[in-house]
């Protein structure tokens, strides 16, 4: 009695289970969060009362905020790039 389940599982499971693929999106998730935080901590600063928050503290979540927006754009392109050059995006029809 033979048989390939490691071959089955790849025909039911429709994609290649693409690890790379799995780590960028984490990579890609992460920078998404820190980037809607940092955008966050801007509103808010500016919300806040003038004065009750100091120019340099300021300045320094603005800063972070092009750090986080930097991190959100390259992990976007290397996900885009990975998965159109590799073809393992699981929405795929
Ligand atoms: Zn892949």
């Amino acid at each position: 009695m033979t048989s390939a389940p490691m071959a089955t599982h790849m025909l039911l499971s429709g994609n290649m289970k693409c690890d790379e693929r799995a780590r960028l999106l984490n990579v890609f998730n992460k920078a998404t969060l820190a980037n809607s935080i940092s955008i966050e901590n801007i509103l808010n600063s500016s919300l806040q009362r003038p004065g009750a928050l100091s120019s340099e503290i300021y300045d320094m979540r603005r800063h972070r905020a092009g750090e986080a927006r930097s991190g959100f754009e390259i992990a976007r392109l290397a996900y885009d790039a990975h998965v159109s050059m590799h073809h393992c995006e699981p929405s795929r029809p």
